[in-house]
């Protein structure tokens, strides 16, 4: 009861930094509030007449909520988010303090854009861009200590009007498998349907550590994982955790980040342990695709704040402990229309459900056809050391559909496309008892990439460090390359004045048989999946390197040109950046791998030998039994520690040879010779480490580490 006291409750605080609908309309002359709320929902141009209101409006609001600033806030290519603060007081030219934000500062923002990636679009003097304000995803307040900052949702652009962000693309491939699916609607004879909306849920793994004793390392301090240390022996039962209770340190911690993110208008439906020891996962209600992007940003980052308030190291890497669970994203997504239906949700309605059908089949063709993207769109530096390992999926992107409705869409592939349709009869009684069978269908393949969970779908190989825009984007632009070949042929069936419905079975007929290659509903960790994949030829790449190289293939690249999501020329330069992003990561891990050698775990062996070989000449006279085994433990710690030598110096030597590389060139070097060497020093280094006296540990160990006491 004392927590009802002490704490607001959720829902009196839920949105209340949000300047959101509700907020609009109070503040809001009438016409100027219909106008916005018809541009968002219509995803039409906004009216600039009305911006001065509005901008005047929401400094009202901010300003009534204790902001002192606004910025618009965006995300660089960096997958963080920028902003630059302006204060709303000025002086006028009498010198009194003056409250202002124009509709223009609402509307565009200047911050200089030389010091963001853009993967060679600019020279420096042509370095500016501007941000714009995307009035579908709603401005809200971040506090600090002393104040707040109205945080105005942009995209950035350079002026040329090449996009310096992800969100660009985000929004040009929402709209893409936004209209292809109203088109789809239209088709079935839907005609009261006004738009249809892409629905996004990401749910966020992390791990937690004591900050004090996680900031010791300097693998945890600049790469977010560990690099060195031996994982602990699996004796000690770790996956007893998972769905436990969780640790009271920690739940204080998950409160006080749902509570702030409540405010700002974000629900965290799930909270839960996860499989490996210190691991946590944060489930948000879903929202529409580009408010969910702009959520999954706004959790990470109240998560990173408060984490350090709790005394907390907070780990968003894909693979932070060698031999344990990495961290993923699970991107959940689905369509909904302006009715609220969800189109991936089956019904009890045969008709409804092969409208159903023909939205999944066309996804399923879609990521048969264009598999390159999604996987281009995971490969990161982070994913290298998850991907394939520890309930994390392989790298090759198959989808699963699980038992009901792959064998619907099997029925349907063997059936024939004539006047009388057999193939509608065989799937009749499939088709009308869906959703009780999927609701049976206790089955969940944990091992796919791409699977479908009931009502929508999940893509799983994002990793946890992520922005989820750009496996967002992915997703969305292969669903309306999809959607766009299954309405091609759907409507020349109709147009020949076949049945809409017959038309539907015809067509998902066609192009489930094209997209059979990509179906597997079997064990996608088993060996043999891999080789049934290579006779499939759905393995596209095999490294990260070759991963972000999918992101130029010819077909992608026509089909994103086409979609207008990507121009060449943008790809272009996308691709650098995360080649660059790719290459830079794995250099600062060789040289954080280079200093806690020389500065912690070689210093740390000289004083054990030390121990060891004094302790040892007090007691040798004595012509102990069993005294060479001493000796050889000595020699054994001494031997390491000149390898460990030897082996660093060879990194160092490596990572200067690999710079005068090109960076495809050094991508591959990194890859096939760094990423081993790396392995093999912590070998040794771990091998040793197990023999360190409590005092002579150079770095908290991994038990220590994964331990919340404080
Ligand atoms: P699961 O058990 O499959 O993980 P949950 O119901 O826990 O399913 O949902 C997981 C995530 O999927 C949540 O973040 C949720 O918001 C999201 N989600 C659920 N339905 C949809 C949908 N229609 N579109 C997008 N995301 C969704
Ligand atoms: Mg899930």
């Amino acid at each position: 009861m004392q927590e009802a006291k002490e704490f607001p409750k959720m829902r009196d605080i839920y949105g209340s930094l949000v300047f959101d609908q509700k907020a609009m309309k109070q503040r809001l002359p009438r016409d100027v509030y219909e106008s916005l709320v018809g541009a968002i929902e219509g995803r039409q141009k906004l009216d600039s007449g009305i911006a001065d209101t509005v901008a005047l409006a929401m400094k009202d609001w901010a300003v009534s909520n204790g902001a002192s600033h606004w910025a618009h806030w965006f995300h660089p290519l960096t997958e963080l988010t920028a902003e630059k603060h302006t204060a709303f007081v000025m002086a006028d030219e009498n010198g009194f303090p003056l409250e202002s934000f124009r509709g223009q500062d609402l509307m565009q923002s200047e911050p200089d854009a030389s010091s963001f990636p853009s993967g060679g679009t600019r020279s420096t003097f042509e370095a500016r861009g501007y941000s714009a304000w995307d009035p579908t995803s709603p401005a809200f307040i971040i506090k600090s200590p002393k104040g707040g900052t109205l945080c105005i949702p942009s995209v950035f652009l350079a002026y040329d009007g090449t996009p310096l962000d992800l969100k660009t693309y985000l929004l040009r491939s929402v709209e893409a498998v936004e209209s292809r699916a109203l088109k789809m609607l239209k088709l079935f004879g839907n005609r009261g349907v006004r738009y249809v909306r892409a629905t996004v849920g990401g749910e966020q793994e992390f791990f937690l550590l004591d900050r004090p004793r996680a900031q010791k390392r300097t693998d945890i301090r600049f790469c977010g994982r560990t690099l060195l240390g031996s994982p602990p022996p699996k004796d000690q039962k770790m996956e007893d955790h998972y769905f436990g209770s969780i640790p009271t340190r920690v739940l204080a911690y998950m409160e006080d980040v749902q509570r702030d993110l409540a405010r700002l208008g974000v629900g965290l439906a799930t909270r839960h342990n996860e499989v490996a020891r210190c691991q946590f996962e944060f489930a948000p209600n879903f929202a529409e695709a580009n408010l969910a992007c702009d959520q999954n940003q706004l959790i990470m980052e109240t998560m990173r704040k408060m984490a350090r308030q709790h005394e907390l190291r907070l780990l968003f890497h894909e693979k932070p402990f060698m031999d344990m669970n990495g961290s993923g994203k699970h991107v959940n997504f689905s369509l909904q229309d302006s009715e609220g239906r969800n189109l991936l949700k089956p019904s009890s309605n045969q008709r409804k459900n092969i409208i159903f059908l023909s939205f999944l089949s066309s996804f399923v063709l879609g990521v048969a056809e264009y598999s390159g993207l999604l996987q281009a769109s995971v490969s990161t530096p982070g994913n290298m050391y998850r991907l394939g390992g520890h309930e994390a999926p392989p790298s090759i992107i198959s989808v699963y559909l699980g038992g009901a409705i792959d064998k619907i869409i099997r029925e349907i592939e063997d059936g024939n496309c004539g006047s009388d349709m057999p193939a509608k009869n065989t799937v009749d009684l499939g088709l009308s008892k869906l959703p009780e069978i999927i609701a049976f269908d206790s089955d969940r393949n944990r091992t796919s990439p791409v699977a479908f969970t009931g009502n929508k779908f999940e893509f799983r190989a994002p990793g946890a460090s992520q922005a989820i825009a750009l496996p967002v984007t992915a997703i969305f632009s292969v669903w309306a390359a999809g959607l766009e070949k299954f309405i091609s042929i759907f409507e020349e069936r109709i147009n020949k004045g076949e049945d809409a419905i017959e038309a539907a079975l015809c067509t998902i007929r066609e192009v489930s048989v094209m997209s059979r290659k990509i179906r597997f509903e079997g064990d996608a960790y088993s060996a043999e999946w891999h080789a049934e994949a290579e006779r499939r030829g759905i393995v596209k790449a095999k490294t990260i390197p070759e991963g972000i190289d999918l992101f130029m293939e010819p077909k992608t690249l026509t089909m994103l040109e086409e979609l207008g999501i990507f121009k060449k020329k943008e790809m272009e330069s996308f691709y650098v950046i995360r080649m660059e992003s790719f290459v830079k990561s794995i250099e600062i891990e060789m040289s954080v791998l280079r200093d806690m050698i020389w500065e912690g775990i070689l210093p740390a062996i000289s004083k054990q030998i030390l121990l060891e070989s004094s302790s040892f000449s007090s007691v040798c006279d004595c012509g102990l039994e069993g005294a060479d085994a001493w000796k050889k433990h000595i020699a054994k710690l001494a031997k390491a520690k000149i390898d460990l030598m030897e082996k660093t110096k060879e990194l160092v030597e490596m990572k200067e040879r690999m710079s005068k590389l090109s960076l495809r060139e050094h991508a591959d070097a990194l890859v096939n010779e760094a990423v081993p060497l790396m392995a093999e020093i912590r070998k040794i280094a771990d091998s040793v480490e197990v023999y360190m006296s409590a005092e002579n540990m150079a770095y908290p160990n991994y038990r220590s580490l994964l331990s919340l006491s404080a």
